[in-house]
């Protein structure tokens, strides 16, 4: 049994035609439970990270600012979110989610969060529906308590992971990989450890040659990373309402296996997050994020 990080106070409370998609979390947990997906996992709650967890990472004053309400306009706009209660809540819940799932995986070699991947929350701002960063946050952790000596952020969400990128600049015991379509948000990329810029319109056997790739660069670079933090972004899909390359269920199902299996075949421990993945077809998005679920189980029962 694999572990899996949820919890029901994920969903954010939107207007209808908000262009996130704010009940997938919760539609994603009926799809896993619907198919019997979550007969193969153990469920795990987190409680909320404390300001002081958060601090490790964040801004005190960004904390504070949204533990209050009290962001401006203009931070709200690059948010790209309403300030609510309940966003709030989930903002401070979902990096300790991520953070749990980690340690799952690196006490069961595997586990997966059924939320996660705000790779655009920078230091001391949110953007790009990120308020805090989770794989920042549960990395950074990591190292610093001593749980890991050595992470790879490997980032195939279909955006560049530039506030991941930013706040681990110069920081050698986490490595940034960031597969990306070249030509979308954000407008003003960071510099990752590695980015691989992939050509809009690209489909599969384009995009799974270029990750086969990146995957083998990684594997020569002699870096041992103790945790591999996966982020499995399906704004890659074809149909994605933000996304610009083309990818198939099965181009994703591939990615998400050829990612799990690689990384346990070297014996890195594998805690995956579900990323970006936008529709107006709320059903369809959250049946997208279902897929790494999938694949991590088709991995361990293989
Ligand atoms: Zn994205």
């Amino acid at each position: 049994m694999l572990g899996l990080v949820t919890h029901p106070s994920y969903d954010i409370p939107l207007k209808d035609g908000h262009q996130f998609p704010a009940t997938k979390f919760s539609r994603l947990m009926a799809i896993l439970a619907r198919d019997g997906v979550l007969d193969g996992f153990v469920q795990h709650n987190p409680e909320p990270a404390s300001h002081a967890d958060l601090a490790v990472v964040h801004c005190p004053d960004y904390i504070n600012s949204v533990a209050a309400g009290t962001l401006s306009a203009r931070d709200l706009r690059v948010l790209g979110l309403p300030w609510s209660d309940a966003l709030c809540n989930r903002s401070f819940l979902a990096p300790n989610g991520t953070l749990a799932t980690a340690r799952l995986a690196l006490a069961e070699g595997l586990a997966c969060h059924a939320a996660g991947g705000t790779h655009h929350a920078h230091f001391d701002y949110g953007a790009g529906y990120c308020v805090f960063n989770d794989l920042v946050y549960a990395a950074r952790r990591l190292v610093d308590e001593g749980e890991a000596s050595e992470v790879l952020i490997l980032d195939c969400d279909v955006h560049q992971g530039d506030g991941t990128a930013r706040m681990l600049a110069g920081d050698d015991r986490i490595f940034t990989c960031s597969l990306h379509c070249r030509s979308n948000y954000p407008a003003r990329r960071a510099v990752s450890d590695l980015d691989v810029e992939i050509d809009k319109g690209t489909g599969d056997d384009g995009y799974l040659a270029m990750l086969m790739d990146t995957l083998a660069f990684l594997a020569e670079s002699g870096r041992q990373p103790d945790l591999v933090l996966y982020d499995a972004g399906v704004d890659v899909h074809e149909n994605d309402r933000l996304g610009h390359l083309t990818l198939s269920h099965a181009g994703i199902s591939t990615r998400d296996e050829m990612v799990i299996r690689h990384f346990r075949d070297q014996g890195r421990a594998v805690a995956t997050v579900i990323g970006g993945g936008y529709g107006t077809d709320i059903e369809e998005v959250a049946h997208r994020h279902s897929l790494v679920f999938r694949a991590a189980l088709a991995v361990v029962t293989s």
